[in-house]
């Protein structure tokens, strides 16, 4: 079997652009991967386009080997847009080998650990501004059968959060607590913008309310920075959806900066890297638990690496999507009080519909994490992404 061509689509989705990548051969078993590099969309698929030449003609089943390659020569090795392109070939390549062998990507990777993924909610604070709203958001998502939820409920704060600002954050975590119980996990995302004493004050402020995590409490470059908060933190830290090299990874633990790793499976290259990251993480008694904030391809790819890891902790989903995120791809997932079970299908288990890319372009979007408007992007279409809409 040869590659005979690849192809890029983008989709629009409101908060970021998806990009996807096929790979088709000359037998008829096409390969979807997802790239999406949030707020990059033409850096991404430019990077794409410049691989094309070099996966034509090649065999796909020399999956890691075509990876390889394709690192070594480009000479500029690495950065968070190249490997993303990598994240989604290489994705491509283990789709049609599943499918030419008839099994599930998971099973190209080592085989699975478990039956089904635990999953956590982002996304369903869409349009909550006050504490309340929050607590009925967090309802919603508790009777759509989510036993975890993540948020950033650290507003507008830049290195330094005034007391205004620490009083805020404090009553959205203390509603949305009150609001699910004492059983329901809740993870705080700050996006890797605060400095260590406030990071530090912070964590000690919010350990109260028995969080799970605090999730990249300092900028993603200074692993160091976050060493030290962890240190002094009551509250497990959790980082790495911003490093996308194995040494980057190896550093974190090395200098035990984490509690719980969160490689990006896109970003960090694809799934056999991530896998390999996991297992670094393994020897050091660290979970994983995937980032997977964005497209229906990646929820996939992420899916697939995460049954296949020793180690794994728990799944992130976006639970509120556009609508049409649901028209972008034919999937048989099955969510069952609050997991995803494995799939059965060969390959990754999903499809993309490429008429359906052309219905929603490209846009143009800006980076709504620290202006305080991520709550409100993408409000008026959000709709649920693996549940029926029944608790409304
Ligand atoms: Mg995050």
């Amino acid at each position: 079997m040869k590659i005979t061509a690849q192809k890029v689509f983008v989709a629009n989705a409101q908060r970021t652009n998806f990009v996807f990548v096929k790979l088709y051969t000359d037998d008829g078993i096409e390969g979807v991967g997802e790239a999406t590099l949030e707020w990059k969309t033409k850096t991404v698929v430019a990077a794409l386009e410049e691989l094309e030449r070099v996966l034509v003609g090649r065999d796909p089943f020399a999956v890691d080997a075509i990876i390889e390659q394709l690192h070594r020569d480009s000479y500029w090795r690495t950065g968070a847009v190249f490997r993303t392109a990598l994240g989604g070939i290489e994705a491509a390549l283990l789709d049609i080998k599943g499918k030419a062998l008839g099994v599930p990507v998971f099973e190209l990777l080592g085989g699975k650990f478990r039956d089904r993924v635990e999953c956590y909610a982002n996304h369903w604070f869409f349009g909550a501004t006050k504490p309340e709203e929050y607590a009925a958001n967090a309802r919603k998502a508790v009777a759509m059968g989510y036993r975890a939820l993540k948020w950033d409920p650290f507003d507008t704060a830049d290195l330094e959060m005034d007391r205004r600002q620490r009083r805020r954050t404090i009553e959205i975590v203390e509603a949305v607590r009150d609001a699910v119980g004492p059983d329901v996990n809740l993870m705080l995302d700050v996006h890797g913008r605060l400095n260590v004493p406030t990071a530090i004050a912070m964590c000690r402020a919010l350990a109260p309310f028995d969080l799970t995590w605090v999730e990249e409490p300092t900028p993603p470059e200074n692993i160091d920075a976050l060493a030290e908060v962890r240190a002094a933190s009551p509250v497990p830290i959790a980082a790495g959806e911003r490093w996308y090299e194995p040494g980057k990874f190896l550093e974190a633990l090395s200098k035990k900066a984490v509690d719980i790793l969160q490689p990006d499976v896109s970003h960090a290259g694809g799934m056999g890297e991530t896998k390999r990251v996991a297992h670094l993480a393994h020897t050091h008694l660290i979970p994983v638990a995937p980032h997977n904030p964005v497209g229906p391809v990646m929820n996939a790819m992420t899916l697939h690496a995460s049954l296949a890891m020793p180690n794994f902790s728990v799944f992130e989903t976006v639970s509120m999507d556009v609508p049409w995120r649901k028209e972008l791809v034919r999937e048989t997932l099955e969510f069952d009080k609050g997991a995803i079970l494995a799939p059965t299908a060969p390959g990754l288990g999903v499809e993309l519909i490429e008429e359906a890319c052309e219905r929603f372009a490209y846009q143009p979007t800006n980076v709504p994490l620290f202006d305080g408007s991520m709550n409100t992007t993408g409000v008026a279409t959000g709709a649920h992404t693996f549940a029926a809409d029944e608790s409304e």
